[in-house]
Formats: C-alpha cells, sequence, structure tokens
C-alpha cells in the first residue's frame, strides 16, 4: 500500500479514537497523579512511567529524520529542533526532577505508548519524507501541500506558529516549575499554587502546552499537526477539569477567580 494512504488512514482512524477518548475523559479521569486510585491493575513508579511513555517521541522522531528525504533542509531542521527542545526536556530531564511518590498504572503507560508512537510517526514522516513526494497534504480535502522550502520561514502561519510556541513553552515550563517548587524533596502532600498565570487558571501548565502544540500546528500547517494539537487537547481539557474541582473540593480557601484552564474564560 502507498505510505501517503496508510498515513491518511491511520490520521482518520486516529482522530476518531481521539473523539472517543476526549468523551471518555469527562466521565473517567486518567488514573495518575492525584487523581490515581486501586482498581486499575499494576503500578509503575510515575518517574520511570514518564520516561518510558514519552521515549517514542524523541526515538521516532530522530529516526525518521535521519531515514528521511529532507534532513539537509532548513525548515524540517527547525521542526526537528522545537520537537527535540520539548521532548528532551519532558522525557529526559522533567521526570528527574518531579517531586512525587506517586506511581501511574502500566494500563496509562500502554495507551501513552501507542498514543506517542502514532502521532510521532504521522507528523515526522508527514515533515521529513512524505510532503516531499505527496501533492496533497489531504488529498480528500484537495488542500494543497506544503513544500517546506526556505520561503516557508517567511510566512505569517510559520512565524506566528513559532511565536505561539514559544510562548507556550515558556508558560508550560514556568507553569511546572512553580508546581515543583510547592514540596520540599520527601513532601507529598497538595497546596495551592500562586505566581505566573496560576494567578488566573489551575492548570497553567497545560495552558502552555496547548497553545504550544497549536503553535507547532500552525507552523507546520498540516493535518498531522492539527491532529497531534486536538490529542493534546482531548488529554487536557478533561483532566484540567478535573484538576479544578479538585482544588475548589479540597481547598475551602480557593481563588474564587480562578478559571480551569483559560484565563477568564473557562
Ligand atoms: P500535574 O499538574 O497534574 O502534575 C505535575 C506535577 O506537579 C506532579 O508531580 C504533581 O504531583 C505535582 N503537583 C501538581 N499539583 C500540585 C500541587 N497543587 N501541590 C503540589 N504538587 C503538585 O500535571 P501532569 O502530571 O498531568 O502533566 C505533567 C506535564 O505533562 C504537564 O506539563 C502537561 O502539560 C504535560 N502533559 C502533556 C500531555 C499531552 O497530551 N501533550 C498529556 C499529559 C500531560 P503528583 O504526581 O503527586 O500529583
Amino acid at each position: 500500500m502507498d505510505e501517503f494512504i496508510f498515513l491518511n488512514g491511520l490520521m482518520i482512524v486516529s482522530g476518531f479514537i481521539g473523539v472517543a477518548i476526549f468523551v471518555l475523559l469527562f466521565f473517567i479521569s486518567a488514573p495518575y497523579g492525584r487523581h490515581v486510585r486501586k482498581g486499575w491493575g499494576p503500578m509503575i513508579n510515575s518517574k520511570w512511567g514518564w520516561i518510558i511513555m514519552e521515549s517514542p517521541a524523541i526515538i521516532i522522531f530522530v529516526v525518521l529524520f535521519a531515514i528521511g528525504d529532507r534532513r539537509r533542509e532548513l525548515v524540517p531542521i527547525i521542526f526537528l529542533f522545537l520537537w527535540l527542545i520539548h521532548y528532551v526536556q519532558r522525557d529526559i530531564i522533567y521526570p528527574f526532577f518531579l517531586r512525587t511518590n506517586k506511581r501511574m498504572p502500566y494500563l496509562i503507560l500502554f495507551f501513552g505508548l501507542i498514543f506517542q508512537t502514532s502521532n510521532t510517526y504521522i507528523i515526522a514522516r508527514w515533515i521529513f519524507t512524505l510532503s516531499k513526494t505527496s501533492t496533497y497534504s489531504v488529498s480528500w480535502l484537495n488542500i494543497p501541500a506544503i513544500v517546506y522550502t526556505n520561503a516557508w520561514l517567511r510566512d505569517p502561519r510559520f512565524i506566528i506558529g513559532i511565536i505561539l510556541f514559544a510562548v507556550g513553552y515558556i508558560i508550560n515550563r514556568h507553569s511546572d516549575f512553580v508546581l515543583r517548587k510547592l514540596r520540599k524533596p520527601g513532601e507529598k502532600d497538595y497546596k495551592i499554587p500562586f505566581g505566573g498565570f496560576y494567578k488566573f487558571v489551575s492548570s497553567p501548565n497545560y495552558f502552555g502546552e496547548l497553545i504550544l502544540w497549536i503553535g507547532f500546528a500552525l507552523a507546520i500547517w498540516s493535518w498531522p499537526g492539527f491532529l497531534f494539537a486536538f490529542w493534546t487537547t482531548a488529554n487536557l481539557l478533561p483532566r484540567c477539569k478535573s484538576h479544578h474541582l479538585w482544588y475548589k473540593e479540597t481547598f475551602p480557601d480557593y481563588p474564587k477567580e480562578r478559571k480551569a484552564l483559560i484565563p477568564f474564560v473557562f
């Protein structure tokens, strides 16, 4: 089978599963972190869970870059750089600084691996190879493929996408940093976070993550990027709602004006 057709098929399947997961997560919060509970089978230490779960994002992306047709072109190299700046931090640095004693079910690890493997394959294969050989980025909708030549560096979609990526990255990093500082080494209780975007929302780390992936999707301007941004939304939107409710139930003095995810809106 033509790989482009396979990739399109995989995107459709992934999109449908993403919609189902999105709906499901409003009823059943993913059992890790503060929402971890019994009844989800054997567990693994959270740090190792994160490292293993996120590892395909680095391994597959780098391999598909190395064997791809566009490894000597500037724009794809910039996408590689952006991806790695996020995932080296998330997969290799972030887990070692976590101040948590939580464990996560192997089931979460398993689903995370499937999500990372399929979505990383879709994005990396598109950027580094299929965007060069395919006439259309989405054939059935007749959307022309973006050819990632140096002219793309001056396109507003690329420029705005990169700016959003940088803004989202900074908000995400800062917010995760604030959370880490809430606990001294060895502590495991929860506190109300303050500072930065916590003034406005309960989960600014998720808010930053969403902006980051929307920016990435704009910058690569193709369905694989928008699918990844959608999957991130499907994971984080229901979860930020659960976090917000949990904060309000746990802390009677929780700031009333704080929203769940989007400042002043939601
Ligand atoms: P959380 O905000 O739930 O937790 C992050 C860490 O901070 C955990 O170690 C947690 O401890 C600790 N923490 C959280 N709140 C408090 C508090 N009030 N007081 C003390 N410690 C606290 O984030 P996630 O674990 O869900 O996600 C981590 C990162 O991964 C985020 O940056 C997120 O954006 C990203 N992510 C991305 C996804 C995607 O689809 N792209 C999906 C999921 C996450 P404990 O473990 O004890 O709860």
